[in-house]
């Protein structure tokens, strides 16, 4: 089922906690809401669900409003973080239960009950698991167990609050391609709401980038890591390094540097600014001249296959002025790479960057 979101907003006293968000969603997206703690995702996604009112706008469930119709009545299903089983029945009966409460006229018999909650167990591969009670299992089967009950009642729409936000990080990577292939399976139109960046680009379809109660960006996890909309969005998705410069001309101008900005072409004189991810710094050791930040090797930690760096700008020892800057960088390459250069703490390294997002102040 599609769903239209137009023009929500929603106050908490003086608090606006979302700003006049729209969003139009397909029939079987799998949607991810990411976005900083407090930017709105729940309060959002308890408003499509019919638990919360919006001051202004409205949802559309398959172009049909739905402002007058109640929560029971949206069909749509629920997956909290904290597994809100219920921990008397067995695992069989959690998941029967959406069946059984049903009116009379549309509670399946009692064989049919059956055969659809071991259907749904098999879907999650836990129907061995059957007779155990909630205390019984770990929290990852309890998650699973939890998306079992809410698609007992065949939902139209499928919305997940941090799903595995309180799972440890293995368990939560397996649950997140499990979640992507039960996805495939079933092509139920599903919003998560999660402020794990790596979570949502690897699991959605379409990713929402939400900060202050407002949309930021909606795309593709390409589109939004290949092209962020915003400084905020470029920072919200990974580590990142900020330098600052001026743009003139299609050329941006940091210290000891000059990056190719041809977007830029039309900007006279601005402040600018460069975002470079850690992995798209090529480091090497200082010498007279090199073209690139120099800055002193201050940190180096080797983690598995790749080591990362800390720098600190050299300009910095000695500041023109007493502003205070964004004096750290961070830079990852290839641990190999870092054994053969023999880098040694407090040497100074020349680092320039192999690519960077650059962004212009009142640029039109
Ligand atoms: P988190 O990732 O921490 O769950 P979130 O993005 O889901 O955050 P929301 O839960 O939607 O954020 O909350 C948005 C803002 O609205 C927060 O600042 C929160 O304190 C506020 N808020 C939410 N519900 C209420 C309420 N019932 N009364 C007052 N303020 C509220």
């Amino acid at each position: 089922m599609s769903i239209e979101i137009r023009n929500i907003s929603k106050q908490f006293g003086d608090f606006h906690a979302l700003r006049d968000v729209s969003l139009d969603i397909d029939s079987g997206e799998l949607i991810a809401l990411l976005g900083p703690s407090g930017c709105g995702k729940t309060t959002l996604l308890r408003i499509i669900a019919g638990l919360e009112t919006a001051d202004a706008g409205s949802i559309l469930f398959a172009g049909e409003d739905t402002t007058d119709v109640h929560v029971r009545e949206r069909q749509v299903g629920f997956v909290f973080q904290h597994y809100a089983l219920f921990r008397h029945m067995t695992v069989f009966e959690n998941v029967a239960f959406g069946l059984r409460v049903k009116p009379r006229g549309q509670r399946p018999s009692e064989a049919k009950i059956k055969e659809k909650v071991h259907e749904l167990l098999s879907l999650v591969q836990l129907d061995w698991l059957a007779d155990r009670h909630p205390s019984q299992l770990s929290g990852g089967q309890r998650q699973r167990i939890a998306l079992a009950r809410a698609l007992a009642v065949e939902p139209k729409v499928l919305l997940l609050d941090e799903p595995f936000g309180a799972l440890d990080a293995k368990v939560r990577k397996e649950l997140r391609r499990w979640l992507r292939r039960l996805h495939d399976e079933l092509h139920v139109t599903s919003i998560f709401v999660t402020h794990d960046q790596e979570e949502a680009l690897e699991v959605a379809d379409r990713v929402v980038l939400m900060n202050g109660g407002r949309i930021e960006q909606s795309g593709s996890p390409q589109e939004v890591w290949d092209h962020p909309a915003s400084p905020f969005v470029y920072g919200f998705l990974g580590d990142v390094n900020l330098f600052h410069g001026r743009a003139h001309e299609g050329q941006v101008h940091l210290e000891g540097l000059r990056l190719d900005s041809p977007e830029h072409r039309d900007v006279q004189d601005a402040k600018a600014y460069a975002y470079v991810r850690p992995h798209d710094l090529d480091v090497q050791r200082y010498s007279p001249g090199a073209a690139g930040i120099v800055a002193q090797l201050s940190r180096a930690i080797v983690v598995g296959p790749i080591a990362r760096l800390e720098l600190i700008a050299a300009d910095d020892h000695q500041p023109a002025d007493n502003r205070p800057r964004e004096s750290l960088i961070e830079a990852q390459i290839p641990a190999q790479q870092f054994r053969d250069l023999g880098f040694r703490e407090g040497e100074t390294l020349v680092v320039t960057p192999r690519q960077a997002r650059v962004f212009v102040e009142n640029a039109s």
